[in-house]
């Protein structure tokens, strides 16, 4: 299997290339050249396989540079019990007649960006281990709060690699900027910034090519890699949970195999949507894909008008990690979806680095219309959904899987459409403590983080995650906070 630039349709490369390297160097996203296919009967034996069975089934036809050892290696450390606190990696929660809210927060940050990043750093070693040997691997995150903990978490000390996160300092949640900044590893850091995440994450696109940066890099025998979901290393992994709910549910005689269902997801840079698309595009019995965003709707306007538009305002919402006004994955699906014509990307794009804007063809359009939904909810909507859905099922969700629920609702409104929907729960409550509380709890909300969580958990019943309990006891390391023009500086520190 090689991968293709959406930029340039003539480079081609490993997956170990396109892992290691991150982004192709004129500035594309790597995409598979074909999709693997699986048929009904291959789903169908997934159902009883355990989560790293399945995904080794899955990634083999993705990675096929790797051995069948090295993908074990690989799979095996990232999915085990002591980091998941679920045997099976992931949960399925019914709500409702035909919605099934698929958890992928067990991980050790709980948030569903563990499914990809414990396995991203052992896919990234492995890859440069084939086509860089030697040098250690800088990788550079700009986060709206979940990637950069995460990313932490599966980088610490991890040898070969080094990183330093960037978030936006009024951008995060408490707990995030807590599970941060207490973070531990030797080859870690963390630094704030004084602006939002698209300010974060433009800077360290800017520290890529910085000639001053490359130079350093240069000298002491690293390259930067990419952590972000643009990296094919932490989108191919995220393909495997659509398909091993699939089967879990047809295992479970929820759905007989063959059966369609929609799969709704929460969504911000667009990169856990797009897994689920490539999932349909492998054989994944799928209808709807259903693109819920929150008050930062241009995804929403997208899908209904064919323009996309970032020139508008930026909000911060109780979803933070969907307040994203440039969803990079978007490149990936419309490549696929103008039949790979790499030109039209690449002026589309360029549209969009310039003006901000751009508007996609009535072909392209009706495309995305036929394979999306596209909905949105207000922050009021959000925090509703949240104590509606708890009162109603008795089931406690966080802020961002609640703006998909909600769209959904929206949708099933809208079309009466009775299909079988997986909804993608993204976040544990108690990552979003504060507002989880106000939509359940008419008491004022305490101020202290650990007080919330005491509370939430005597007035749901839900135990908190044993990680954010123990961020209490945990020392602040990392403290600093500087303007977005100071990001080359800190970076070429920490190459030191
Ligand atoms: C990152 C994140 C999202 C958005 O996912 P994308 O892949 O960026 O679309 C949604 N919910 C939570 C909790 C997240 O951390």
């Amino acid at each position: 299997m090689y991968y293709n630039s959406t930029r340039d349709n003539s480079c081609r490369v490993t997956a170990a290339q396109a892992i290691s390297q991150g982004i192709s160097a004129e500035g594309g996203l790597f995409v598979p050249e074909n999709l693997p296919k699986f048929s009904l009967e291959e789903i169908g034996s997934m159902a009883g396989k355990s989560y790293n069975e399945k995904a080794k089934m899955i990634l083999s036809r993705f990675l096929t540079d790797f051995t069948e050892e090295e993908l074990n290696r690989c799979v095996d450390s990232a999915y085990t019990s002591e980091k998941f606190d679920s045997d099976n990696i992931s949960e399925i929660a019914k709500v409702g007649e035909n919605a099934y809210l698929l958890e992928l927060w067990h991980g050790p940050t709980c948030a569903f960006k563990d499914m990809a990043l414990q396995l991203l750093p052992h896919l990234l070693t492995v890859s440069a281990e084939k086509t860089v040997p030697g040098k250690e691997i800088v990788v550079l995150v700009a986060t709206s709060g979940d990637t950069g903990k995460a990313a932490l978490e599966g980088f610490r000390d991890v040898p070969g690699t080094r990183m330093l996160v960037f978030y936006p300092v009024h951008g995060v949640s408490n707990m995030q900027k807590l599970q941060m900044t207490t973070q531990e590893g030797k080859n870690v850091g963390v630094c704030a910034i004084e602006g939002n995440f698209d300010d974060a994450q433009s800077g360290v696109k800017k520290i890529f090519t910085d000639p001053a940066v490359l130079a350093e890099l240069e000298k002491n025998n690293q390259i930067f890699s990419s952590a972000n979901s643009i990296n094919w290393g932490r989108l191919a992994p995220q393909i495997v949970y659509y398909m091993a709910a699939y089967a879990s549910l047809v295992e479970q005689g929820e759905i007989a195999l063959g059966d369609q269902v929609n799969i709704v997801v929460p969504t911000g840079n667009f990169g856990n949507i797009l897994a689920a698309y490539y999932a349909k595009g492998m054989g994944l019995p799928v209808g709807r894909l259903i693109c819920a965003s929150n008050r930062n709707k241009v995804l929403t306007d997208f899908l209904r008008t064919g323009v996309y538009d970032r020139n508008r305002t930026f909000h911060t919402t109780p979803s933070p990690s969907m307040d994203i006004l440039i969803s990079s994955n978007l490149e990936r699906l419309l490549y696929d979806l103008c039949g790979k014509d790499d030109g039209q990307i690449r002026e589309w794009f360029s549209a969009l680095s310039k003006e901000g804007r751009y508007q996609v063809t009535p072909q392209v359009l009706t495309r995305l219309k036929e394979e999306f939904y596209g909905g949105y909810c207000t922050d009021e909507e959000t925090i509703s959904a949240i104590g509606k859905i708890f009162r109603k099922y008795g089931y406690l969700c966080d802020t961002h899987t609640a703006v998909g629920v909600k769209v959904y609702e929206d949708y099933v409104q809208q079309t009466g459409d009775p299909m079988k929907t997986i909804i993608a729960s993204t976040a544990s409550p108690y990552k979003f403590t504060g507002s989880v509380l106000k939509a359940i709890c008419s008491d004022p909300v305490p101020e202290d983080d650990f007080a919330q969580v005491e509370l939430l958990e005597k007035l749901s019943g839900l135990p908190a995650p044993a990680s954010l309990l123990a961020l209490k006891e945990k020392e602040v390391r990392f403290k600093r906070s500087v303007p977005k023009e100071q990001m080359v500086e800190e970076v070429l520190q920490m190459l030191k």
